[in-house]
């Protein structure tokens, strides 16, 4: 059997060879992080992938992550490195189950989580990451809005944006809207000299109780700058990993070890190389998206780039 560094040595052969760009989100593991050509939260692998001049875009995180890179550039290929790897968030609601909850607010505008799929983005007017849901809201004309599908991260941005009238549905992720306070509580009493960071699909107990709220890029970039030296990371446990590397003079502890998402764990090195393997020997599945569907999705994002900025 081959050993990692074998792995991701074959991946860089088979990357130079076939002209593949890796866009791998920071949830996943140190071993794809160092072979991939961009990392990022799924609002930095959104604007990069509009921007590389890569012709063949391979995806390592959840579906709707594949997704997006397919809809901001239709006229690549696009691959899944793991297809089974899906987001139960993104999954919730049928597109049919949002237009049903628009016909309760007349005018309202649909904004969606960009964990949302293509089809439920199609049926929505603007996509939100969590780094930018704030500043979208705030920069839309309507006051009235469906914010879906996460009622904690619209918890958050209503907060934010008072002059507003959010709307929700009860979806979120499993994992982030588990956390209770009383696991909060525990993990500030067990290291009463760290800060505690964490990501708004928290719920807003839980948001309240921290010293940072913000996306993934934002809970690692406070992490890095601050000069604190103790840290209680509120999103997938694999950040805790991530900062114990990058920054080993600092101590950093999950908020909870249940934070943990399997789908973005199913993927491996290995799923890596067999689809980079299959891409030069040209049996791989390309992800595909209905013509109509598309459309409507890249209206969604267009609108996010436009109102973010
Ligand atoms: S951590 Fe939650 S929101 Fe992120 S991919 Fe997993 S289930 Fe979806």
């Amino acid at each position: 059997m081959r050993t990692i560094p074998e792995i991701q040595q074959e991946i860089r052969r088979r990357k130079a060879e076939t002209g593949v760009c890796i866009l791998a989100h920071s949830y996943q593991s140190p071993d794809i992080l160092e072979i991939a050509d961009i990392t990022g939260d799924s609002y930095k692998l959104s604007a990069a992938a509009g921007k590389t001049d890569a012709k063949k875009l391979l995806v390592c995180g959840v579906r709707f992550m594949a997704e997006t890179a397919k809809l901001l550039n239709p006229e690549k290929q696009v691959y899944e490195a793991n297809p089974a790897a899906g987001c139960p968030m993104a999954e919730q609601f049928s597109p049919e189950e949002i237009l049903a909850e628009k016909a309760k607010y007349p005018g309202c505008a649909v904004v969606a989580y960009v964990n949302t799929t293509a089809a439920v983005k199609a049926v929505s007017d603007v996509c939100v990451t969590s780094s930018s849901a704030v500043q979208i809201v705030g920069n839309m004309q309507q006051k009235e809005i469906l914010f879906i599908p996460d009622c904690n991260l619209g918890a958050y941005t209503q907060k934010q944006c008072p002059d507003k009238h959010l709307h929700f549905l009860s979806g979120g992720c499993p994992h982030h809207s588990s956390i209770t306070p009383e696991e909060a509580r525990a993990a500030k009493a067990a290291h009463p000299n760290a800060l505690l960071l964490v990501h708004p699909e928290c719920k807003p107990e839980i948001s309240a109780m921290a010293d940072y709220v913000g996306a993934t890029s934002g809970i690692l970039n406070f992490a890095r700058k601050s000069e604190q030296k103790e840290f209680i990371i509120g999103t997938e446990i694999s950040i805790v990993q991530h900062l114990t590397l990058e920054c080993p003079e600092k101590r950093f502890y999950p908020l909870s070890n249940r934070l943990c998402c399997p789908d973005m764990r199913i993927t491996s090195a290995a799923d890596i190389l067999r689809v980079l393997t299959e891409i030069a020997d040209g049996t791989a599945q390309e992800l595909t998206l209905p013509d109509e569907t598309a459309r409507a999705a890249r209206h969604c994002l267009d609108e996010m780039l436009r109102l973010g900025g």
